[in-house]
């Protein structure tokens, strides 16, 4: 039932539509278990004597009658169960994006696309076609099966519990092959998970690929990934391909059963012609049983598979919450403090004792050799991962207090890798807020330099960026994701090294902008540039783990020390480039 739980809050609240459907179900089943009835009483008034054609004529409408509203009362239920089979669809996958929102940056570093979208598309499908077909087979099956031996029992005791001997091999032939689908489906997704996962990086690293040539050994592992995938689906196929004949046989060998001792009754006119034919109808219509028992365990089988696959994903519990926070905490006015920090993602020590303070309206630099841990004192503070207790303050509240809704409010990052969306220029720098209006667009993109470029495309604004638009330099993404954090102006803006592509003329024009843009507001400069954050109000130099030297630009000049050092290296190779141009 554990399997079931994320589904059956789903199938509650669309109660009214699944019970009508399987009503129906029920209806349909009763109709057409009428007709060998009528069938039995033709066949009787056929073997009397001196019967009028026309006598006929009455059971023939009947059963055409029937025909028609059994077609009519099966579309119907398809429309109700079929379709609410698509809502549960919808509202699962609804769930499932929900949850994976929750989810934080430490469980998608470990998990892998191709899963995560299998999740979303193959194993959602069994789930809903287990939903869909599963459950109208299970009525149909219930109905069919219970009806046709009630109307049997009716016309031969005997012959029904001779004709049912066979049966109990049914479900022994359901379990045994019913674990096995259960495993091998297991498989067969895990199989399309893995090949998917295979074609989305290949994909996306199609540039690496073939800078390196490597689109041979790529090929290998595809074909190696696809075959994977055959061999488990054939084995898949297999399986059923047992399964199903096994079944038929079962339901043929009580047929020859009901033909020896059926036939013997009617000679000795224990039963009449007529309902001896009914019987055999009857048992006829246990062979849909029969193939719809093989498919419900495949589906069973398969819809299961996917739904505890799911639900591994519903039970990572998120990492980042609101669990300590205080809802009265509306806003971060820009005090940030951080005390005594020591951080590692594993047992590895990235970050030690550091501790420094940026009050409202000032300007924090961090500079420091790459890998020293500056993106991940960023990320501390923006929550991307969880600080160590009692080591970050905002407004002197511990960071936890904050609820994520505040602090991704008032604090907003410019990563060093930048994500833009396949949408327009517009769209990217608005994140899609249709409020934004073409003057503040202009705007942010002006303070961000990237204004005259953007007019250069043809459709300015409405240039379609990414997969199925332009490609921009790497420089002009850059741009256009300071622009995005513009358009905010929050109360603490951070950029990680967020003008690496750029180049130091237009970084520096830029950051004077916002800087004098900024006046009141908290702005914390990763750079690799010194010359770019030499006008910081307090500089941050993190070396071997920790702090080195801390101070304005002259305070740390005069230290002598790794900052003078980075410093001066850096104007010897600005000089060079400034005479090579
Ligand atoms: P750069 O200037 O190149 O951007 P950085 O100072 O921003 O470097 P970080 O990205 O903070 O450096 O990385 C600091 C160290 O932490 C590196 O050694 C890196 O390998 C490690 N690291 C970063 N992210 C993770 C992670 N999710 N799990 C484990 N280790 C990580
Ligand atoms: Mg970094």
């Amino acid at each position: 039932m554990k399997t079931f739980e994320k589904v059956t809050p789903i199938l509650k609240r669309n109660w009214p539509k699944i019970i009508l459907g399987l009503l129906l179900i029920i209806v349909v089943d009763l109709l057409q278990l009428t007709i060998p009835k009528i069938i039995q009483g033709s066949v009787d008034i056929m073997q009397m004597d001196n019967v009028a054609h026309s006598a006929l004529f009455k059971p023939a409408i009947t059963i055409f009658l029937l025909a028609v509203s059994i077609a009519f009362i099966r579309f119907l239920w398809r429309l109700l169960l079929i379709g609410n089979a698509w809502v549960i669809d919808r509202d699962l996958r609804q769930m499932y994006y929900e949850h994976l929102l929750l989810l934080s940056q430490n469980y998608f570093n470990k998990a892998k696309t191709g899963d995560l979208m299998a999740y979303a598309t193959n194993d959602l499908n069994a789930v809903r076609m287990l939903m869909g077909f599963g459950l109208i087979i299970l009525i149909d099956i219930i109905i069919f099966s219970i009806g046709a031996i009630f109307f049997m029992t009716n016309i031969n005791l005997r012959l029904t519990l001779l004709a049912v001997i066979p049966m109990p091999l049914l479900s022994i032939i359901i379990i045994i092959f019913g674990k096995k689908i259960h495993k091998h489906f297991g498989n067969v997704q895990k199989a399309f998970a893995s090949l998917s996962g295979k074609v989305q990086e290949s994909i996306s690293g199609i540039r690496v690929v073939k800078a390196f040539v490597q689109e041979e050994s790529e090929l290998d592992k595809m074909s190696e990934s696809a075959y994977d995938y055959v061999k488990s689906n054939i084995a898949l196929v297999r399986i059923f391909g047992i399964f199903h004949p096994f079944l038929f046989l079962i339901i043929t060998i009580s047929m020859g059963i009901v033909l020896v001792f059926g036939g013997e009754a009617v000679i000795l006119n224990e039963i009449s012609m007529g309902e001896f034919i009914a019987f055999f109808s009857y048992l006829g219509m246990f062979v849909w049983p029969a193939i719809a028992i093989g498919w419900l365990v495949n589906l069973y089988q398969r819809g299961t598979a996917s739904l505890k696959r799911m639900n591994t994903i519903f039970e990572v519990q998120p990492e980042i919450t609101d669990a300590d926070a205080d809802e009265n905490i509306t806003q971060i006015k820009g005090d940030v403090e951080v005390k005594n920090l020591t951080f590692g993602y594993n047992e590895t020590v990235i970050l030690k004792n550091i501790s420094f303070r940026v009050k409202a309206g000032e300007t924090l630099a961090v500079v420091g050799r790459t890998g020293c841990g500056k993106s991940t004192l960023i990320d501390l503070i923006t929550r991307v991962y969880n600080p160590p207790e009692g080591s970050i303050f905002l407004d002197e509240n511990e960071i936890f207090r904050i609820p994520l809704q505040t602090l991704h409010n008032d604090i907003v990052m410019v990563p060093q890798d930048i994500f833009l969306f396949s949408d327009t220029i517009a769209g990217n720098i608005s994140l899609g807020n249709p409020d934004v209006t073409t003057e503040v667009l202009e705007e942010v993109s002006r303070r961000a330099q990237v204004h005259e470029e953007i007019q250069e495309f043809e459709n300015g604004f409405e240039t379609v960026i990414g997969e199925r638009g332009v490609t921009l330099s790497g420089g002009q993404k850059q741009r256009l994701a300071i622009a995005r954090a513009l358009l905010t102006n929050p109360n603490v803006l951070i950029l990680d090294d967020a003008l690496s592509a750029v180049d130091t003329k237009t970084e520096k024009n830029i950051l004077e902008h916002l800087v004098k843009i900024r006046k009141d507001k908290t702005t914390i400069i990763i750079s690799h540039r010194i010359s770019s954050v030499q006008h910081a109000d307090k500089i941050l130099v993190i070396d071997d783990k920790t702090i080195a030297e801390t101070g304005t630009h002259e305070e740390l000049l005069t230290l002598n020390g790794i900052y003078r050092d980075l410093y001066e290296k850096q104007q010897i190779k600005e000089k060079l480039e400034r005479n090579s141009e």
